[in-house]
């Protein structure tokens, strides 16, 4: 039998002194970080605790966290609301699963996710990840169009510059060049991508930034199930926010040719562009809607495809009358009340001033970047900010710089971009501005 080798935390501690070292170090030894290399990771930084919008490091510095954690924690962690549902629930029961059964705090959830969509979606499908709710939405299209006698309806179309996840049937939908799609060629769902929008929000529509996708759906609508797109910003894929008017004419060209639409709003959704949904600033009803990231607050991994009646009976018509799909944790209870709890929060109302506050304060002290010879657009939508820089950003670097102006934020490619919780004062927003501002001159 090999031998197998044991490491056990003292012996760390022998060879390598304070407590702090012994997590780093095993953590880049043996611990796989997104997008970074498992054999030369960018550096990584131990978290003792979070309180609001603040985290505290193991070596006692604490930093505003400019990210709400990818977009999730929009209301700030240890939020006494959404801990007193977690810690409620975890007391009846953790988890049960949802085959032939269901529970007060998934019900609860899907009657206040409906009241929230765009009118006429009426059916939601429980999912435990983003990545999970876009394969969910792509399948439910594939098998609509199989069920109305068009399997030949299995393709999707989008737009360049996008992110819908990190699973094969996401990742085929994700930018060719972001994504990677030469490493997995063969691998990967061959679809149809057009060129990203153009048109920036805010600004006047020009007819000709909707004609590759119109000529792309024309040229190939009998074998397109559904267009998918992030509805008015596309995130990770650049922070790129367009006009609404290119939605209207997504939906439009859907209905002439018999595409369903697909809104990934999981980094839009939940009031981060000022209105409760993207879709909204289009007053666009999608077919089907993925919602994720904050709906939990931040607390557990919880998302959701939603759909209309339409889709719902077009899906389970004829064979084989289900949907096959289910995740062993779909509707978990305890990121159910998660989800209630941040919901009722956000029910209240005040993120409406809280985001349309921050986005007025982003656009004026984001404003000097302009200045800095580096810098190629500042751009800001509701709690949305995003610096471009002209050259790829040393993110090791930048990140060891912001840390010592007390700030947390994790650069991308050659973006320096924020999406702070909604609670964030104002005096702490300046803080991570200021040290935006600095950094992206070279401070
Ligand atoms: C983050 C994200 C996803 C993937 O969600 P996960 O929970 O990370 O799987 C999909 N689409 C969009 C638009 C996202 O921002």
């Amino acid at each position: 039998m090999r031998q197998r080798k044991v490491v056990n935390s003292d012996d760390i501690k022998n060879l390598t002194g304070e407590h702090i070292l012994n997590n780093i170090e095993f953590d880049k030894r043996h611990i796989w970080h997104p997008y970074t290399s498992a054999t030369h990771p960018l550096p990584c930084y131990e978290v003792v605790g979070a309180n609001g919008c603040e985290l505290t490091f193991a070596d006692g510095r604490k930093v505003i966290d400019g990210m709400a954690s990818w977009w999730s924690t929009i209301h700030g962690y240890n939020h006494p609301d959404i801990n007193a549902a977690v810690s409620a629930q975890l007391n009846k029961f953790a988890h049960v699963m949802f085959g032939g059964i269901t529970h007060q705090p998934a019900v609860d959830l899907c009657r206040t996710l409906l009241d929230l969509s765009p009118s006429g979606m009426s059916r939601v499908f429980l999912a435990d990840s983003g990545s999970v709710s876009v394969e969910v939405a792509m399948k439910m299209a594939i098998q609509y169009w199989a069920c109305q006698g068009q399997p030949q309806k299995h393709r999707m179309v989008t737009v360049r510059d996008g992110y819908h996840g990190d699973t094969f049937a996401a990742m085929s939908v994700c930018d060719p060049v972001n994504g990677m799609h030469s490493l997995f060629e063969g691998v990967l769902a061959k679809q149809l991508f057009a060129p990203s929008p153009q048109c920036r929000f805010g600004h006047p529509f020009v007819e000709d930034d909707i004609l590759p996708l119109q000529e792309l759906i024309e040229r190939h609508h009998h074998e397109i199930a559904a267009l998918i797109i992030e509805p008015i910003v596309q995130n990770t894929g650049g922070i790129r926010m367009y006009s609404p008017e290119y939605l209207k004419r997504c939906r439009q060209l859907c209905d002439q040719y018999d595409v369903l639409l697909i809104c990934d709003e999981i980094a839009t959704g939940f009031g981060r562009t000022g209105k409760m949904f993207a879709c909204e600033h289009a007053d666009v009803t999608p077919d089907i809607m993925c919602v994720g990231k904050a709906l939990t607050g931040g607390y557990l991994s919880l998302a959701a495809a939603i759909c209309t009646e339409d889709i719902a009976n077009g899906v389970c018509q004829g064979e084989p009358g289900v949907f096959m799909h289910g995740p062993t944790f779909m509707g978990n209870p305890l990121a159910c009340a998660a989800a209630n709890a941040n919901l009722a929060i956000l029910n209240k109302g005040n993120w409406v001033q809280q985001v349309a506050r921050i986005e007025q304060q982003m656009k004026i002290e984001l404003a000097p970047c302009n200045n800095h010879e580096a810098v190629a657009d500042v751009r800001v939508l509701g709690a949305i900010g995003a610096v471009e820089m002209k050259a790829p950003i040393n993110v090791a670097r930048l990140q060891e710089r912001l840390i010592k102006r007390g700030v947390w934020l994790r650069p991308f490619g050659k973006l320096l971009y924020m999406m702070p919780p909604y609670i964030l004062s104002e005096d702490a927003l300046s803080q991570v501005a200021e040290a935006v501002v600095a950094v992206t001159a070279g401070e």
